[in-house]
C-alpha cells in the first residue's frame, strides 16, 4: 500500500539543471535563478530555542538566512553579521526575523578585520545582554585554475574569513558563554572530499573540523557544546559567485539524491545542535550532503 505521507527526497526540491550564471563575490540572492528556498513558507517553530541570544555570521543569505529564520521562529533573538554590500539580503532576512516576532540585530562589516570580529561579539552582548549560540557560518571561496595560479591576496581572504575570523570570534565569545551555550561551525563536504579547484577553501574546512573538535574538548567541562554542520552542494549566492559559470549547470547532480540541497534543508540541523535536544552532542560533525559520505 502506498503511504501518501512519504516525501521523496530526490524530488522534494528542484532537480532541473541550473542556468549558467555568474556574480561577483559575495553575491546577492535576488540575482539567482532560481531563487533558493530558505524555509520562508515551510519552517514551523516549536519554541525549541526560546529566549536564546544568537549570532549568525553570513546570516544575510543562503544557509545563514535559513538558520536565522528557523532560530527566530523557535523563539531566539537573532543577530546577523554580513558584508555592507549585502544590505539588501540582510534587510530581507531581518524582515523574516521581525515577522517571527523577534527584533533582529543587523551587524555589517568585514570579518577579515580582527577588530570587527571583537566588535561583533561586543555589540551582540550589548544589545541582547549576552550570547548563548554562536554560529560561525561565513565563508569565502573562489574557483582556482590550479595551485600555480592561486592569487596571494584572495588566498589570504579565504584564510581570514574562513579560519581567522572563527578563532577571533570564539575567543571573544567564550568568556561570555554560560553552561548550556553552544558554538556551531559550518564546515563542508570539502573537508573530507576536497576538489582541486577549491584547494585553499577545502583546507580551511578541514581545519574547521579540527577546530570544532579541539574546542569541544576544551569547553565541554564548562558546559559549552561545540559542533559542526557539513553541507554538501547547497544552492546559495556562494555558488554563482565562485567563478565557475560552466560548472553550475550540473551543481548537486553528483550526490546520491541527485540534486542540489536548498538552504531550508540545513536549518533543522542547526536548530537541533543549538537546542537542549543535543545536550549530549559535542565535537560532532553532522553531514547534510545529499548522501555523499563525509
Ligand atoms: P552565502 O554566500 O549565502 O553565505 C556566505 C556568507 O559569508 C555571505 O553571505 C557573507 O555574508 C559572508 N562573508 C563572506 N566574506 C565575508 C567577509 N569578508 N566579511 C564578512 N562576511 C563575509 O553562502 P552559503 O553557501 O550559505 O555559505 C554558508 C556556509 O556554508 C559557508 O561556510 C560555506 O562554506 C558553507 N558551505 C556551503 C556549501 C554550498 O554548496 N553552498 C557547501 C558546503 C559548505
Ligand atoms: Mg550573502
Amino acid at each position: 500500500m502506498l503511504n501518501e505521507r512519504l516525501i521523496d527526497p530526490t524530488t522534494k526540491h528542484t532537480t532541473d539543471r541550473f542556468p549558467r550564471q555568474e556574480q561577483a563575490p559575495p553575491g546577492l540572492t535576488e540575482a539567482m535563478v532560481p531563487l533558493p528556498d530558505h524555509g520562508e513558507q515551510s519552517y514551523q517553530g516549536n519554541g525549541r530555542l526560546e529566549g536564546l541570544r544568537t549570532l549568525i555570521t553570513g546570516g544575510d543569505s543562503g544557509i545563514g538566512r535559513a538558520v536565522a529564520i528557523a532560530f527566530a521562529r523557535e523563539g531566539a533573538r537573532v543577530a546577523i553579521a554580513y558584508l555592507p554590500e549585502e544590505r539588501p539580503d540582510a534587510e530581507e532576512t531581518a524582515s523574516w526575523i521581525t515577522d517571527a516576532g523577534s527584533d533582529p540585530l543587523l551587524l555589517p562589516g568585514d570579518l577579515r578585520s580582527e577588530a570587527h570580529c571583537v566588535e561583533l561579539i561586543e555589540h551582540t552582548e550589548q544589545a541582547f545582554g549576552g550570547l548563548d549560540v554562536l554560529v560561525l557560518n561565513a565563508a569565502h571561496q573562489r574557483d582556482r585554475g590550479g595551485i600555480e595560479s592561486v592569487p596571494s591576496d584572495d588566498f589570504e581572504a579565504v584564510m581570514r574569513v574562513n579560519l581567522f575570523a572563527p578563532v577571533f570570534l570564539a575567543r571573544a565569545a567564550v568568556p561570555l558563554m554560560e553552561p548550556g551555550s553552544s558554538i556551531i561551525t559550518t564546515a563542508s563536504i570539502q573537508a573530507t572530499e576536497p576538489s582541486p579547484a577549491l584547494v585553499d577553501y577545502a583546507m580551511t574546512k578541514a581545519a574547521l573540523v579540527a577546530f570544532t573538535k579541539a574546542l569541544a574538548e576544551e569547553l565541554g567541562p564548562r558546559g559549552i557544546r561545540v559542533n559542526a554542520v557539513a553541507p554538501g552542494p547547497i544552492w546559495t549566492p556562494l555558488i554563482p559567485s565562485t567563478g565557475w559559470p560552466d560548472k553550475i549547470t550540473d551543481f548537486g547532480k553528483n550526490t546520491p539524491l541527485g540534486r542540489a540541497g536548498q538552504p531550508a534543508e540545513l536549518a533543522p540541523a542547526y536548530v537541533y545542535l543549538a537546542s537542549d535536544d543535543a545536550s549530549y552532542v559535542s565535537g560532532a560533525v553532522l553531514p547534510v550532503t545529499g548522501g555523499r559520505p563525509f
